[in-house]
C-alpha cells in the first residue's frame, strides 16, 4: 500500500508544523496526526528517550491520550524498547506475537496488529522511537519505512534543539541533555573544566525537506566531485608526508567516494524529497545503525572511514571547512577529535584551551607529547566521544584517571571544581619556592633541573626556576617532522634552544629512536622485540652518518658556549668510547674547516641498560658524567616493558633490588668524581626523590610540574637523618620486598612533605 501524497508531500506539510508559533507539545500532537493521516495508520506515537534510562510516550494518534508522559518504556522492553536498544527499524504484521511484545493496559493498543517502528537517530545516538500501527494485519512498504526514517529525522533536530526539554512526564531530562561518565587512557596530566569544542565541528542540517529536488541532486553531485578531488589531494600529499593522515585510511576514504551503493543510496534519499545534507545524515544514520553492532574491529573501523568521509562530504555542502580555524576558539575549550595531529594542536591558542579528548591518540602517542609541553589535560581512547557530544555541552577532562565527565551534574561539576581550585592553590604554592634555593634542612643542596623535548617546553624553565635543562630529547621534534631533519634545521633547533635557555646549560641526548619512540618514517623497521632491537646509540654506531650530522650541528649550534652531550642506550663501554670518537672526529672536522667551537664539551652516559652495572667504574672513569634512566633501567632490570599496563605497574622502584642497583651508580660517581643526575620519573615523584636522596643523589632532572613538589619535599628533609634510616631499612629489609611502606612511614616521622 502507497502512503497517499507520498513522503514528499508529508514531509512539506510536517515542514509548515514546524514552523507554526505553537507550544512544543501542540507542534508533537499535531506531528503525530499528519503522519497518522498521510501513513493511513491509526496509531503514529513518539517516544524520547529520558536521560534516566526508559523511553517516555511524548505524542500519540490513535492510543490512549491519558498515557501521554505515564506510558514508559526500559530500553530492550517491548518492541519500542527493542528497536531502540537495537537501532534497527522494525516492521511486523502480527506484532502482538513477537516475543517481544509488552502490553501497556494504559494505552489500549491491545487491538492493533501491524506495527512499523524506526529509531530516531543523531550523530549515532537513539533518541527516540516513532511507530505506526494498524488494526488490520499489513505489510508495510520499504517506502513507507523511508519515509517513517525521514519523518523522525526531523523529530530528531527537535530533541536536539532542546524543545522538548520542558514537557517531560516526571520532570525527567532527555537522554541528549544526559549526564555519561566515560573512561579513556590518561595521556597527560592536570585537570580541565570548559566546553566541548569538536576539532571538525559537525555540520548542522538544518533544512531537512528539499524546496527542488533536481537542484539539490545537482549540489549533491557537485559536492561528491569536489570530495573526491579532496581526497586524491590528501593521497598526493600523503607520499610526501605532508598530509598527516595515514596512506591506507586515505585509500579507505578513496574506496567510499566511489562506492556505488553508497553513492545510489545518497540519490535515491534526495530523491525521495530530502536535501542533500539530510540526504547524507540519513544514508549515514543507517550505515551507523548496521555498522555499530559489528564487532569485528575491521568493520568499525570502516564505520569510521564512512562517517568521515560523510562528514567531509556535508562540509562541503554547506561550505565550511573541514576543521576549526584556531582563531575561532572560545574560551574555556576542550578540543574533541577522533583523532588529532600535534601540529593542529600547536595551531590552537594555548590561552583558551583546557583538555583534549581523543577516541585516539595514534601511534606513540605524539600528541600526548605535545599535551604534556604545552600543560594540557589529555585523555585518549574515549569509545565514541566525537560522537556523543554536542558542540558547547559542558565537559570534564581527568588527565590522572582517564575519567571524562560529558554534561556533569552540578554536584559532579562542583566536586571537579573544587579539586582544580585546590590543584591551582597547590600549583602557586610551588610557584612561590620558585627562587627558593633547593637546599636541604641539613644544608644539602639538591639539583633539581628540568627535562624538555621541544621548543614549546622552554618557557617553563623560567615559571620553574630550574637552573638548567638536565634531559632534552633530541627525538620528540624527530618524531613531530614528516621526515629526517637535515644538518641546517638541527643546528637551527638547537641553537633556538640554547638560545631560549639563556644562560642555562642544556643537556641534549643524542636521538633515541627505536623502542617506544618511533619515527614516521621507520615504521617498515618491523622487530620482533624493538624495545631490545636496533635503537639509539646502536642505530648512531651502525650508520655513523646520522650521529655525526647530529653531533655536527650540536657543534654548530654551541659555538661559544658550553655544550653537553649524552648518548642514550650504552650497553658497553666500548659502544660509549666509539661514539666519542665521532664527537672528536667532528671537532677535528670543524676546526680543519675553520670553524669556531663550543667554549667546553661533555660528553656523558645514560646509565639505563644493566650490563653497564658491571662495567660502573670503567663507564665513570671515561666519561664525563653519567645520567640515570630510571625509565629503561626499571624496564631491563625487571624484563618489563614500560608501555605494556600488564606489566608496568608490577615492580616497585622502591624495591630494594631497584635501590641497590642504583645505589651502585651513584657511589661509583662519587669514587670517581664523575657527576650523577637522575633523569627518569622516579626522580620527579617526592617519595622516591626522597629515597634518592637518601641514597646519595645530589642532581635530578625532572618534568617541569614535577619540580614544585619535589622541592617542597627537599625543603622539609634533612639528608643526613634520611641516609642514616634508609641504610637501616636496606641493611635489615627482606630484598624481595618493597620499601614504600617503611618510606612512607619514615617520611611521617620526620615530618617530610610529601
Ligand atoms: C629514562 O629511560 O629514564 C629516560 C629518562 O629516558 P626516556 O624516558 O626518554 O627513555
Ligand atoms: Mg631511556
Amino acid at each position: 500500500m502507497r502512503a497517499p501524497g507520498g513522503p514528499r508531500l508529508l514531509l512539506r506539510r510536517l515542514r509548515e508544523v514546524m514552523a507554526e508559533p505553537v507550544t512544543a507539545q501542540a507542534r508533537l500532537d499535531r506531528i503525530v496526526v499528519l503522519i497518522a493521516s498521510n501513513m493511513v495508520a491509526e496509531v503514529c506515537s513518539l517516544y524520547v528517550a529520558r536521560a534516566d534510562g526508559p523511553l517516555e510516550l511524548y505524542a500519540t494518534e490513535g492510543l490512549n491520550r491519558e498515557a501521554v508522559h505515564l506510558t514508559t518504556m526500559r530500553p530492550g522492553e517491548g518492541l519500542v524498547g527493542l528497536i531502540a536498544a537495537t537501532a534497527e527499524p522494525l516492521a511486523l504484521s502480527d506484532a502482538q506475537n513477537h516475543p517481544a511484545f509488552s502490553y501497556k493496559p494504559e494505552t489500549g493498543e491491545e487491538i492493533y496488529q501491524s506495527f512499523l517502528g524506526v529509531p530516531v537517530l543523531r550523530s549515532g545516538a537513539t533518541l527516540g522511537v516513532l511507530v505506526v500501527q494498524n488494526r488490520a494485519r499489513r505489510t508495510y512498504s520499504e517506502e513507507e519505512m523511508e519515509a517513517l526514517q525521514t519523518t523522525a529525522m526531523l523529530l530528531a533536530e527537535m530533541i536536539a534543539s532542546g524543545e522538548l526539554q520542558s514537557i517531560g512526564g516526571q520532570g525527567a531530562a532527555i537522554a541528549l541533555r544526559s549526564a555519561v561518565t566515560l573512561a579513556g587512557q590518561p595521556i597527560a596530566e592536570g585537570l580541565g573544566l570548559g566546553r566541548v569544542v569538536l576539532h571538525q565541528p559537525r555540520v548542522a542540517v538544518g533544512k531537512i525537506v528539499a524546496d527542488d529536488v533536481a537542484f539539490e541532486l545537482d549540489r549533491l553531485e557537485k559536492a561528491i566531485d569536489a570530495m573526491r578531488a579532496s581526497v586524491d589531494a590528501l593521497i598526493d600529499r600523503s607520499d610526501d608526508g605532508r598530509s598527516g593522515e595515514h596512506r591506507d585510511v586515505l585509500e579507505a576514504f578513496r574506496m567510499i567516494a566511489h562506492d556505488r551503493g553508497w553513492l545510489r543510496r545518497l540519490r535515491e534519499a534526495v530523491t525521495s524529497g530530502l536535501t542533500a545534507e539530510a540526504a547524507v545524515e540519513r544514508v549515514q544514520n543507517d550505515a551507523r545503525a548496521r555498522l555499530q553492532r559489528q564487532t569485528d574491529p575491521y568493520l568499525r573501523d570502516r564505520l569510521h572511514d564512512l562517517t568521515d568521509i560523510a562528514n567531509r562530504l556535508l562540509h562541503q555542502l554547506a561550505g565550511q571547512s573541514l576543521v576549526l580555524q584556531p582563531t575561532e576558539l572560545p574560551e574555556n575549550a576542550i578540543l574533541v577529535a577522533r583523532s588529532m595531529s600535534p601540529a593542529a594542536l600547536l595551531d590552537y591558542d594555548r590561552s583558551r584551551l583546557r583538555g583534549v579528548a581523543l577516541e585516539e591518540a595514534g601511534a606513540s602517542s605524539h600528541i600526548a607529547i605535545v599535551a604534556r609541553a604545552l600543560g594540557i589535560p589529555a585523555v585518549s581512547d574515549i569509545p565514541n566521544i566525537s560522537e556523543i557530544v554536542e558542540q558547547g555541552d559542558a565537559i570534564i577532562v581527568d588527565g590522572q584517571t582517564g575519567e571524562v565527565q560529558l554534561r556533569p551534574p552540578p554536584d559532579v561539576e562542583a566536586s571537579y571544581a573544587e579539586k582544580a581550585r585546590l590543584r591551582a592553590r597547590r600549583q602557586d604554592q610551588y610557584r612561590a619556592l620558585r627562587d627558593t634555593p633547593s637546599v636541604t634542612l641539613d644544608g644539602v643542596p639538591i639539583g633539581l633541573h628540568m627535562n624538555a623535548g621541544l621548543l614549546i617546553d622552554m618557557p617553563h624553565l623560567e615559571e620553574t626556576g630550574a637552573p638548567s635543562i638536565g634531559l632534552f630529547r633530541t627525538e620528540l621534534q624527530f618524531m613531530l617532522a614528516p621526515r629526517f631533519l637535515r644538518l641546517e634545521a638541527q643546528a637551527a633547533l638547537y641553537r633556538s634552544v640554547l638560545e631560549a635557555a639563556g644562560e642555562r646549560t642544556v643537556t641534549f641526548r643524542t636521538l633515541d629512536i627505536g623502542g617506544d619512540k618511533m619515527l614516521p618514517y621507520m615504521k617498515d623497521l618491523d622487530e620482533e622485540n624493538p624495545a631490545l632491537g636496533w635503537r639509539a646509540i646502536r642505530i648512531g654506531l651502525d650508520r655513523p652518518v646520522f650521529l655525526r650530522l647530529q653531533l655536527r650541528a650540536l657543534l654548530r649550534a654551541a659555538i661559544g658556549r658550553d655544550l653537553k652531550v649524552m648518548t642514550p642506550m650504552v650497553s658497553t663501554v666500548g659502544e660509549f668510547v666509539a661514539a666519542r670518537e665521532m664527537l672528536d672526529m667532528e671537532v677535528d672536522f670543524a676546526r680543519r674547516c675553520g670553524r669556531d667551537l663550543p667554549r667546553s664539551i661533555a660528553f656523558g652516559a645514560m646509565v639505563e641498560v644493566p650490563s653497564l652495572l658491571w662495567q660502573i667504574d670503567e663507564i665513570a672513569r671515561v666519561a664525563d658524567f653519567l645520567s640515570v634512566g630510571s625509565n629503561d633501567l626499571m624496564q631491563y632490570l625487571f624484563a618489563a616493558d614500560r608501555v605494556n599496563k600488564r606489566v608496568a605497574g608490577r615492580f616497585d622502584a622502591l624495591s630494594t633490588s631497584f635501590l641497590r642497583p642504583l645505589k651502585t651508580i651513584a657511589d661509583a660517581g662519587l669514587r670517581h668524581s664523575t657527576p650523577v643526575t637522575l633523569c627518569g620519573e622516579i626522580g620527579g615523584r617526592p617519595l622516591e626523590a626522597m629515597a634518592l636522596i637518601a641514597l646519595g643523589y645530589r642532581q635530578f632532572s625532572m618534568a617541569a610540574t614535577a619540580i614544585g613538589p619535589v622541592k617542597a619535599m627537599v625543603l622539609s628533609l634533612d639528608a643526613g637523618e634520611a641516609k642514616r634510616e634508609l641504610d637501616a631499612l636496606l641493611a635489615d629489609s627482606d630484598p624481595t620486598q618493597s620499601l614504600r611502606e617503611p618510606l612512607q612511614a619514615m617520611a611521617e616521622r620526620l615530618a617530610v612533605r610529601l
